[in-house]
């Protein structure tokens, strides 16, 4: 994958403030307050930076955390994971691959099929709705 880079300068200018501390300052919304959380309808999620499709709506599940919750990503290959010990804890950091927008953390409580949780930030995607 060919990777996106920009310095903080560009990506200051084209995100909003709470998009820049949470994908490039590795920030969280507030649960509860995201665009996106209770968000039922059909599409994909994009990478708010880039534009990568990242998740869809088809693997969405309410996890009752208050952020948008997935069992699975679009492709394995359009996130990737780095291990985050901030807060004295160890969690599993995600990312988008190619432009390293930080997208919030996995947890191993998600459903079936996978039981995965990614517990993603919504001011980290665009959504876009399918049409018909
Ligand atoms: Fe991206």
């Amino acid at each position: 994958m060919t990777k996106m880079n920009k310095t903080d300068e560009e990506w200051k200018s084209m995100l909003t403030d709470e998009q820049y501390q949470v994908t490039r300052n590795h920030g969280t919304e507030r649960a509860f307050t995201g665009a996106y959380w209770d968000n039922k309808a059909d599409g994909k999620y994009l990478c708010v930076c880039c534009g990568e499709e990242l998740f869809s709506s088809e693997t969405k599940y309410d996890s009752g955390s208050g952020w948008p919750s997935f069992w699975e990503p679009i492709d394995l290959e359009h996130v990737d994971t780095t291990t985050d010990k901030s807060f004295f804890m160890t969690r599993t950091e995600v990312h988008c691959a190619k432009c390293d927008a930080h997208l919030g953390h996995i947890f191993p409580d998600g459903p079936q099929p996978t039981g995965d949780r990614y517990c993603i930030n919504s001011a980290s995607l665009k959504f876009k709705p399918d049409t018909e």
